[in-house]
């Protein structure tokens, strides 16, 4: 499983557009496209654009709290645009313990099909 390294992420390649992904929303602060591997008919990813320390939420601070917001609005326009406002799930991962896989903050946006809970 990984850890945090404060090494850079493939999701820097994606920002910089050196690697290709399917792009659904996207602002100046924000960047959303969808999972290589997708867990549910909508899968999409949405990341900061720029990382500034934010590698998990277990690393967010006090100055994160704006662009924190805007990610979680940033997955409600996702929601809206994929056309799963009616029920749809936003996950963040944080942590070895939590399977996360990527140290780049991401939200999860999932949806598209019945969803169980608390896991599925
Ligand atoms: P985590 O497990 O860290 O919460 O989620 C990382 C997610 O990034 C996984 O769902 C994985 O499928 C996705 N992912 C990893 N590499 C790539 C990639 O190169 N392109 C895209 N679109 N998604 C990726």
């Amino acid at each position: 499983v990984n850890a945090d390294t404060g090494a850079p992420t493939i999701f820097d390649k994606i920002i910089a557009k050196e690697i290709p992904a399917s792009v659904v929303y996207e602002d100046q602060k924000v960047l959303a496209f969808r999972d290589i591997n997708p867990q549910a008919p909508v899968h999409v990813l949405v990341i900061p654009k720029s990382r500034d320390g934010l590698t998990e939420l277990a690393k967010a601070e006090q100055r994160h709290e704006d662009i924190l917001g805007h990610l979680l609005y940033a997955a409600k326009i996702v929601a809206e645009k994929e056309g799963i406002v009616d029920g749809f799930r936003v996950v963040i991962n944080s942590g070895p313990s939590a399977c996360q896989s990527v140290y780049h903050l991401h939200l999860h946006v999932l949806g598209g099909r019945q969803l169980k809970w608390p896991a599925g």
